[in-house]
């Protein structure tokens, strides 16, 4: 945190991201109780990974619905960014979540195109990976895949048409500043994996130690 941010804090005293509650840091108690329910924690391999054809790593802290899928929608399209401050503050909470954050060196949230960030703002995953990688003292790093192809949204699509529609839409730049390292891909929602395994295919040009995908939500 640097001299403004923390002026800023001081300020500002935090409130609740979900209630506005005053005092409890980005997530109140209550709130906190209320996300817990959607929790899940999942662990797994993702076995049809394209990295060396090796198992990969994954965790997915929340189940996609009611309350969380209503979250990240109003994260997402409503200008509500400070909400990455109240995910962050779950997620670092949790130890299985902070240690497998920090078994990586570098989070690299998956991009979205220069002009959906103009019109959004932000990109909400970028938002939440970088809070991640300050809050584990791991390195955020968001110039080395970038996206090329303003491609349509994931959502409105099937499952043939999410594989297709992401083919060539992400490229590896200076690959050098990944080699030897291990990488955490962060996307926000996971749904047939297909943006992940795109942006894993391309950050696999880099010679790797190890690949993990890290998500919000698993839909
Ligand atoms: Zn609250």
């Amino acid at each position: 945190m640097n001299l403004l941010e923390k002026a800023l804090e001081y300020i500002f005293l935090p409130n609740c991201g979900i209630c506005n509650k005053l005092g409890e840091g980005y997530l109140c108690k209550k709130c906190g109780k209320e996300l817990y329910k959607y929790a899940i924690f999942l662990e797994g391999t993702n076995k049809n990974g394209t990295y060396k054809d090796e198992e990969i790593e994954k965790l997915h802290i929340f189940k996609y619905k009611e309350l969380v899928r209503k979250l990240i929608i109003t994260y997402k399209f409503n200008n509500k960014s400070y909400l990455y401050k109240t995910f962050c503050e779950f997620i670092v909470k949790n130890k299985k979540a902070f240690d497998f954050i920090q078994s990586y060196d570098i989070i690299i949230p998956v991009p979205i195109h220069k002009k959906k960030k103009a019109k959004r703002g932000y990109n909400q995953s970028e938002l939440i990976a970088k809070e991640l990688a300050k809050a584990t003292g791991i390195e955020m790093n968001k110039n080395t895949l970038i996206k090329v192809k303003n491609n349509k949204v994931q959502s409105s699509l099937n499952k043939e048409e999410r594989k297709n529609n992401v083919k060539n839409v992400y490229k590896l730049i200076d690959k050098e500043k990944i080699e030897n390292k291990k990488i955490l891909i962060f996307d926000d929602i996971y749904t047939t994996g297909a943006t992940i395994e795109a942006c894993i295919k391309e950050i696999s040009k880099a010679n790797i130690k190890q690949i993990g995908i890290l998500t919000l939500a698993k839909d």
